[in-house]
């Protein structure tokens, strides 16, 4: 059965030779949002999704706690099937104040809310037009969707509006997907612009929020916010793994009959609800998301500091200032023997590699967090300087990135 893997096997055992498994990192003991301790040493975590840094905020951990004792450790079946705690339907409540939408559907992941939203809202004699770069959770609910699927070039609105034009006289909606922030580079997408061709052709706009909730937006609603056409998107969906710091993922919309959904979306009808602890520890989330907006400014500095620090020491990256901040590299053994000589050096990023990333570049793709201290950044970029000058990355570097790493 696995002998179709071989091609698998193979590059995994190439990619061994010039690193320790990237794909299989074990922490001992999570310290905090930003370290670790890994092989009995101290690392500093620039591999997370944790932009707020929320995983420790006490208040979170002790309404976690609080729900744990109160209501057990897991609800153990779906909604339909078992029945609704009083906390996802709060959740949903509270999530849909957050949004301003009338309706919010819980998932149980992020993933599962791409894979159970898409099939249910688009059917046969439908279309999906989803962005090239789109995450693999867009990509698989496409799959199970009935709907003509259909790609159009990254963040390209003229490319988007040609495949509609195409589409005009065939009957059937048309869905466009896109995402907030793009996980791999930290790009935005052009949402003004792509917000415009869904109005002149017609056709209906969901935005994957996953990465750009309490990230961007005055109020963290994410970039449909920061852009001001909230009210052309019709679907968002988001995650509460990143900048919530649980799990769990949803849909909102101000569609009349949404609701309906719940009876359609097989990923929200077969499968375990969220449990009451992680429901609690995201209410608590939203608290302090919306009480503490310095945590976002204080993301924001960290996130330019960070990109402006690789920037200056001559890397690579991608194209706008975003809390993921990727390296570009053309050659997947010199990146992996980077990430293993970075990973030495204390400091954690994530691999990237093909055909996970845009035009199968391969990336070291930190993230930055607002609990990031100014010093641990300082020391991130020096580290990262340093080996890009040892490994031939870099031609020239400025002498205190090398002295900072010291
Ligand atoms: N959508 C996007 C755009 C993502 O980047 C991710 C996760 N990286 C997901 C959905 C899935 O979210 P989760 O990991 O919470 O299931």
């Amino acid at each position: 059965m696995l002998q179709k893997y071989g091609a698998l096997k193979q590059a995994r055992a190439q990619l061994l030779q010039s690193a320790v498994d990237p794909f299989d990192v074990r922490f001992e003991t999570i310290l905090g949002p930003t370290e670790a301790i890994l092989d009995g040493r101290k690392v500093l975590l620039f591999g997370t999704n944790n932009y707020l840094g929320l995983t420790f905020d006490a208040l979170c951990v002790d309404a976690a706690v609080a729900a744990l004792r109160a209501d057990g450790t897991g609800t153990t079946g779906s909604r339909i099937a078992n029945g609704t705690y009083g906390g996802h339907a709060l959740l949903e409540r509270r999530l849909a104040r957050f949004l301003g939408r009338r309706e919010v559907m819980l998932f149980t992941t992020g993933y599962q809310a791409n894979v159970g939203i898409l099939p249910a809202l688009a059917g046969a004699d439908d279309y999906l037009l989803l962005d090239a770069d789109s995450h693999a959770s867009i990509y698989d609910g496409a799959k199970l969707s009935d709907a003509a699927v259909t790609r159009f070039r990254h963040n390209d609105p003229d490319d988007l509006y040609r495949r509609l034009r195409f589409l005009a006289d065939r009957p059937g909606d048309k869905l466009i997907v896109v995402e907030g922030i793009y996980s791999m580079l930290g790009d935005t997408a052009p949402l003004q612009e792509i917000a415009a061709v869904k109005r002149e052709t017609g056709a209906w706009l969901l935005v994957d929020e996953a990465h750009s909730l309490g990230v961007l937006g005055e109020h963290g609603r994410g970039l449909a916010e920061a852009t001001g056409i909230e009210a052309d998107v019709d679907f968002v969906v988001g995650t509460f793994s990143k900048s919530l710091g649980g799990i769990g993922g949803f849909c909102a919309s101000d569609l009349p009959d949404f609701e309906l959904l719940r009876l359609a979306s097989r990923a929200y009808m077969f499968t375990a609800s969220l449990p009451p602890s992680v429901i609690a520890g995201v209410m608590q989330a939203l608290e302090v998301l919306e009480a503490r907006p310095g945590l976002h400014a204080t993301l924001n500095r960290n996130a330019t500091r960070l990109y402006e620090g690789l920037a200056g020491a001559g890397f690579a990256l991608g194209p706008t200032i975003s809390p993921i901040v990727s390296i570009r590299l053309d050659d997947t053994r010199l990146a992996a023997a980077f990430w293993d000589r970075l990973l030495k050096a204390g400091i954690y990023v994530n691999l990237a590699l093909p055909p996970a990333t845009p035009e199968r570049q391969s990336l070291l793709r930190t993230s930055v967090s607002a609990a990031h201290t100014q010093v641990q950044i300082d020391q991130a970029i020096g580290a990262m300087a340093a080996i890009g000058l040892e490994l031939g990355v870099l031609p020239r570097v400025m002498q205190h990135y090398i002295n900072a790493a010291q």
